[in-house]
């Protein structure tokens, strides 16, 4: 273990974010995003032997996901001298889009490194916000490796996906949306991969509330987090072809915040398999009108499947977004819509 690992994990070199940062990072990012709808799922509710179910829409938030919260609190909290650097960051689609879109509305410029593994789909959204697309590498960590090239070379500032005060911040103001509405929910599902969205919903909504339940769901192709909580530092995970691919890739080799934060704040964890999430998906279709990229139907998975105990519970699921590539999506609701 380095010196720094050792320093981060007695808590002393890192500030971890808290409840006043998500304040603070509520009030900065206002203009840049929507107050997302809570909307009742009778239907979930019933199948999963829950008092109720509200499904939190973050699939309708500007850009399509989440992302654009974290992004907005890290970019839009630069100094001056750093907006006129520029940003850069390397990601597989939503935070790169979610970089893009503030970038662009801020007039800051922007890089994102991909690799070229990323459908054309994402690729292209990404630059129709306004970002300089850089495709390069044939996986993650050679699209990050050029983005480490690149960011030294035109001294840009970084904007990391999850592991970083700003991001976690930013990602937990969803929880202060959710509980400023509806205060008396039992459960929160919360979407897990790299750990930002649970991080910062976990420890705004723990602060607020602490005896609220706060339920991590992970992809069994790839559940990066729980490897790493198992073993007590970060570790990496094959990555597998999955529909939820928004839920791909590591918690970084280096992990300051998101581990420890959900070490500390999270009650317990899910893991959720392909027929399963193929299921949630066409299900919020049918019942909902609802496009949801795999991602993000994980909650409603964890729910119908009963891995997690919503008996008599009043339970909301963050749907996380709605990037989903049309054709793979048509063909979800084609084998389950009969
Ligand atoms: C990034 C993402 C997640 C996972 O968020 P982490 O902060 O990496 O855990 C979930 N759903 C969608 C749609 C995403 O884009």
């Amino acid at each position: 273990m380095s010196q720094k690992e050792k320093s981060s994990q007695a808590g002393d070199a890192y500030r971890m974010p808290d409840l006043h940062s998500v304040f603070e990072a509520r009030t900065r990012i206002e203009k840049m995003i929507w107050e997302t709808p809570l909307i009742d799922s009778p239907a979930v509710a019933r199948e999963s032997g829950a008092a109720e179910v509200v499904l939190k829409l973050e699939s309708l938030q500007n850009t399509g996901a989440f992302k654009v919260r974290g992004a907005a609190n890290k970019i839009l909290g630069l100094s001056d001298e750093d907006r006129a650097r520029g940003v850069i960051t390397f990601s597989t689609g939503n935070h790169g889009k979610a970089v893009s879109f503030v970038s662009g509305h801020s007039g800051i410029k922007a890089v994102v490194c991909l690799s070229e593994h990323v459908p054309a789909y994402r690729v292209e959204k990404i630059r129709e916000l306004g970002a300089e697309v850089e495709v390069k590498g044939h996986s993650q960590d050679e699209a990050e490796e050029h983005y480490y090239h690149l960011m030294e070379s035109r001294g840009m500032i970084p904007v990391v996906p999850f592991d970083d005060p700003a991001i976690v911040a930013g990602q937990g103001t969803i929880a202060l949306e959710i509980l400023q509405r509806r205060p008396d929910l039992d459960m929160l599902l919360v979407p897990l991969s790299g750990g930002g969205l649970l991080a910062g919903i976990a420890m705004a909504a723990k602060s607020i509330n602490p005896k609220i339940s706060v339920v991590g769901v992970s992809i069994d192709r790839s559940p990066a987090m729980l490897e790493s909580i198992k073993a007590g530092r970060p570790v990496a995970v094959e990555e597998k072809d999955t529909l939820a691919d928004s839920l791909l890739g590591g918690i970084g080799k280096e992990n300051h915040y998101t581990l420890p934060l959900i070490q500390k704040y999270v009650d317990e964890h899910v893991r959720i398999t392909e027929p399963e999430i193929e299921k949630a998906m066409a299900y919020a279709f049918t019942q909902h009108s609802l496009v949801v990229e795999g991602a993000s139907a994980v909650g409603i998975a964890a729910l119908q499947s009963g891995k997690v105990n919503a008996g008599g519970k009043k339970v909301a699921p963050v749907i996380s977004g709605s990037s989903v590539d049309p054709a793979a999506f048509l063909k979800v609701v084609q084998k389950h819509v009969k």
